[in-house]
């Protein structure tokens, strides 16, 4: 039905080929990252062969096809196992053959969603952070609603950076080269058996891209890729890194995205019914589509033909983090793609917040907003951020009427709901109850989980956290080349009965981990006290950022402080995988941003999911999730003075955790449960649950965004 579904065809008959008959059907799983959040998918490809399926980064195409014979062997023979492989299999394909949701979007016409990056699994890395999880879960949430949508975006060959940290904390980066013939995704051909391509006039290069397909469920994913032999080598570079330093190749990144994107599209024979743009960095698709439509009708017209094809999110609240370039720097770049569609001074004027004054800088999100007939923002609080910002964009409305609406994030719920908890919930909720996760009635029943059960699926989601603690920070310690025993000291130190404390994030500087090395005394306190606490942190700064890897080696130079060594581990190389640990494990997830600076953030709604406690800075969602009852805040007003405002945060985040938070985790009734603790588990689950899910959020956006006529 999509293009590139005799390459997947050929594909899996080609893998199922090498295993024996009875793990075949297996085959055609691997081709799709539905098995993630299947219930029993990953369990199922571990049962094969456990350490193979994680030396292979839980891939299944790497370990179905290096797992050896006689591991296949072994598993072909185990009926219990080809019971499960065979209830897996039907499981995915009677996903596939529900009908489509009824709706503006159609088969032959479906949402088409650009981003930069997309979190879909950790073994497929072309994500940094919060904007690729959230397009993961939209896609994953839109096949789960049978909500008809084709992914667009970049195979970048080396992905985004992993990372080391040294002895002084300081963050090293290496890139690790993916071979997209091992990742379960497929070259689309055309009609003549040969790779398809795109090209884009980039410089004075036609940079030619060939087209991936991976499945999310029942949405392609399509991915550009540019590293054809036939490129020049800086063709073949652009795709090579996610946020790549370099500007000039950044802008180049922009062109293959948004105009190699719609151009793909027509070669995939796919026409939209509408294209979301998801951030500022697809907006060049503006022009492709304008030139299009330049054809047939001209001026005016053909502008709000384009208008009426397009939607926009834009996810940055600070004019630094939307990226603006020189006319000097987009001539050389984009100047051919310009003149597609009205010439360079269109596109210069078109990204500036005053079109007519030439001075100022070209930016995507501009673009974008003069180009969509809806915008939203991704929270209540950031709409309102939003609007205020992009005010001068739209001369002549007061703030209030930007035409900037907002759909709050939301998470995919079975991706990000795990282990114990998900056991709980699924026993209590009723069948089915994921696809009615947004209404509130499902939660309801969460009132009635016995107290000592809530309890005991934290304690247990707990223990597997700091088992896993444990064993990557000792290897992380060992490598960075710490004595012994100080890498030792986390195993007997990290207690799987002591409340745990998660920051884990993009170590952006706004996002403030300093706060917890600005009272280092508190810290301590907290730490080395007769009722310690134990902390873990995870997170990247981006390799440019030098002010945000300064953050990591002031938390590190708390480490030789007593306890530490024992209760508190950085954990290195933050990833999908290791975040889905963290929020599953953590009894209170912290998130302290500079506010108006969190547009929404996400981590936290996937620990209230998991049973965790949210302590935060009253920005972003949690703004308008907070009612006094279902965690803690932190006040969320805007202070000039960030010096001021960051000592009286970091002074109010000590006070809730050692007089709130420790004596509730601590005050227990005679089986040993903390009923105010669990209480307000609860209310977290049922006032967040139903809010923040992905479901929430796609069944927003197809009402206010992709319906014909909605205008956000
Ligand atoms: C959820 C997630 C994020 C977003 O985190 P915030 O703290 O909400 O910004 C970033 N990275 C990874 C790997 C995630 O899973």
């Amino acid at each position: 039905m999509y293009a590139g579904d005799r390459d997947l065809e050929r594909a899996v008959a080609e893998l199922a080929t090498t295993l024996p008959e009875p793990l075949q059907p297996l085959a055609g799983v691997a081709f799709d990252y539905r098995w993630s959040w299947a219930v029993d998918g990953a369990a199922t490809f571990a049962a094969i062969d456990p350490e193979r399926w994680v030396r292979s980064g839980s891939n299944p195409r790497r370990l179905l096809t290096e797992a050896p014979r006689a591991a296949l062997a072994r598993a072909a023979a185990n009926n219990e196992l080809v019971g499960r492989v065979t209830r897996l299999a039907a499981e995915l394909s009677a996903d596939r053959a529900r009908p489509c949701a009824a709706g503006t979007a159609t088969a032959a016409h479906p949402v088409a969603f650009f981003c930069a990056e997309f979190a879909v699994h950790a073994s497929l890395p072309i994500y940094a952070g919060g904007l690729g999880v959230l397009a993961g879960d939209i896609l994953k949430e839109a096949s789960d609603l049978a909500l008809p949508m084709v992914g667009v975006g970049l195979l970048y060959r080396t992905g985004y950076f992993h990372q080391r940290i040294d002895t002084s904390g300081f963050q090293h980066e290496y890139w690790q080269d993916t071979d997209p013939e091992r990742l379960p995704c497929v070259r689309v051909s055309g009609d003549d058996g040969q790779p398809l391509t795109v090209t884009v006039p980039v410089d004075n290069e036609e940079v030619a891209a060939q087209i991936w397909r991976v499945d999310v469920g029942r949405v392609p994913l399509y991915l550009l890729d540019t590293d054809l032999p036939r490129n020049s080598q800086v063709g073949r570079w652009i795709t090579s890194r996610l946020y790549e330093s370099n500007r000039a190749i950044r802008l180049a990144q922009y062109a293959v995205l948004g105009v190699g994107g719609v151009r793909a599209l027509q070669a995939l024979g796919i026409e939209p019914s509408v294209h979301h743009l998801n951030e500022g960095h697809p907006a060049l698709a503006v022009f492709e589509l304008l030139a299009r439509a330049q054809a047939r009708a001209s001026g005016d017209e053909a502008w709000q033909r384009v208008r009426e094809q397009i939607v926009f999110t834009t996810h940055t609240p600070v004019p630094a983090g939307n990226e603006a370039y020189s006319a000097g720097e987009i001539q050389p770049m984009l100047g051919r793609i310009a003149d597609l569609a009205g010439g360079r001074d269109r596109l210069l004027s078109l990204g500036r917040i005053e079109p007519s004054r030439s001075e100022q800088p070209t930016g995507m999100t501009p673009i974008a907003l003069r180009a969509s007939r809806g915008a939203v923002a991704v929270s209540r609080r950031h709409g309102h951020v939003a609007r205020a910002m992009w005010q001068p964009v739209f001369p002549g409305r007061s703030v209030d009427d930007v035409p900037i609406g907002h759909v709050t994030n939301g998470v995919h719920v079975p991706t990000w709901l795990r282990g114990p908890m998900r056991d709980l919930l699924d026993g209590h909720l009723g069948d089915g109850w994921l696809s009615r996760a947004d209404q509130p009635a499902t939660w309801e029943p969460v009132r009635s989980i016995p107290a000592a059960a809530l309890w005991a699926a934290r304690c247990a989601a707990r223990r597997q956290l700091v088992e896993l603690i444990g064993s990557r920070a000792i290897g992380d310690r060992l490598r960075r080349g710490e004595p012994l025993g100080y890498a030792e000291a986390i195993g007997g130190g990290f207690d799987a009965d002591r409340l745990t404390i998660g920051f884990a994030r993009r170590l952006a500087v706004y996002k403030r981990l300093h706060l917890v090395a600005l009272l280092p005394e508190r810290a301590l306190a907290l730490i080395a006290g007769e009722r310690p606490v134990q902390f873990v942190f995870a997170g990247k700064a981006h390799p440019d950022d030098t002010e945000a890897k300064d953050v990591v080696r002031q938390v590190f130079a708390l480490k030789h402080a007593p306890s530490v060594a024992g209760r508190a581990a950085f954990i290195e190389d933050y990833d999908l995988d290791l975040a889905a640990r963290l929020v599953a494990g953590c009894d209170v997830w912290v998130n302290l941003p500079r506010p108006p600076n969190e547009a929404s953030g996400t981590s936290g709604m996937k620990a209230c999911l998991n049973g965790g406690l949210h302590l935060s800075v009253l920005d972003g969602w949690w703004a308008e999730a907070y009612d006094g009852s279902n965690g803690w805040a932190i006040g969320g007003e805007v202070d000039a003075d960030a010096w001021s405002q960051d000592q009286r945060d970091a002074k109010v985040l000590f006070d809730l955790l050692q007089h709130e938070v420790v004596p509730m985790y601590h005050e227990r009734d005679a089986d040993g449960v903390p009923q105010r603790w669990v209480a307000m588990q609860r209310k977290s689950l049922m006032t967040n649950g139903p809010r923040f899910s992905a479901t929430r959020m796609v069944r927003e956006y197809a009402e206010q965004l992709y319906r014909r006529g909605a205008t956000g």
